[in-house]
């Protein structure tokens, strides 16, 4: 019942609360519109992503996974004028089609995209020794989470956020990743950035569970302590 009512759920709260904010969802069709994947969150997820980086008090924050832009756009908003988002991508044309929606919706001067391999720009970041970001949501290749996350931890500080997208998996993660072919290494990813999330003594985590217009998933949210 609610894989086949959750998306109208989705809906009637968009309506309800006046979640859509017109440049974002124009964004998120001029992304559809260049072949891009539809795999962006929804819009309540959004506004989620941009309350948690209010309620967090976040000025600067980091995402792993821009595609065009549209959850970097919440974030952006969360963090305001003075704020700052570093995204992450290494699609030169989810990259491009990113910079202009972020560009019409006016919040270009506060988000910073940087093209490659998310590793590389990480590691970067972390050799350039700059302030530590208050909140990383990690949404990209899932097989490299655990990697995102010892690097995250590495540009934190104590009361960092980490968010971590589609933990879930319409519950695949219950099941043996060698059963799941080309979602093999993607789906161990989650297992072990659980497992992760567990064993490391330096974060505190929970998962959540999602329905909704994007299928039954869910996320991790931790604190680093
Ligand atoms: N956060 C976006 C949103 O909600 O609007 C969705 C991100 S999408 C799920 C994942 C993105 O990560 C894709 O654009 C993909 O090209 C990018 N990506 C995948 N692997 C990557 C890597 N190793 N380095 C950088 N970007 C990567």
């Amino acid at each position: 019942l609610a894989d086949r009512e959750s998306p109208a759920v989705d809906d009637y709260l968009n309506e309800a609360l006046g979640l859509e904010v017109p440049e974002l969802e124009a964004g998120r069709e001029h992304a559809h519109n260049a072949g891009l994947p539809r795999i962006e969150v929804s819009t309540a997820q959004g506004k989620f992503l941009q309350l948690l980086v209010e309620i967090s008090g976040a000025a600067r924050v980091l995402e792993i996974g821009t595609l065009g832009g549209y959850s970097t756009s919440w974030l952006a908003r969360g963090v305001g004028a003075r704020g700052k988002v570093v995204s992450c991508e290494f699609e030169p044309l989810h990259a491009s089609i990113a910079r202009e929606n972020l560009e019409r919706a006016g919040l270009s001067d506060r988000v910073e995209i940087k093209l490659g391999a998310a590793q590389g720009t990480l590691e970067r970041l972390i050799g350039s020794r700059g302030a530590p970001f208050d909140l990383i949501f990690i949404d990209a290749d899932k097989r490299n989470n655990v990697v995102y996350l010892k690097r995250a931890l590495q540009l934190s500080r104590s009361g960092t956020v980490l968010v971590l997208d589609n933990v879930i998996r319409a519950g695949q993660i219950l099941d043996d990743p060698a059963q799941h072919g080309l979602q093999e290494a993607d789906l161990r990813g989650v297992q072990e950035s659980l497992r992760w999330l567990r064993e490391e003594s330096r974060v505190s985590a929970t998962a959540l569970q999602t329905v909704g217009s994007k299928g039954w998933d869910g996320f991790a949210l931790a604190r680093v302590l």
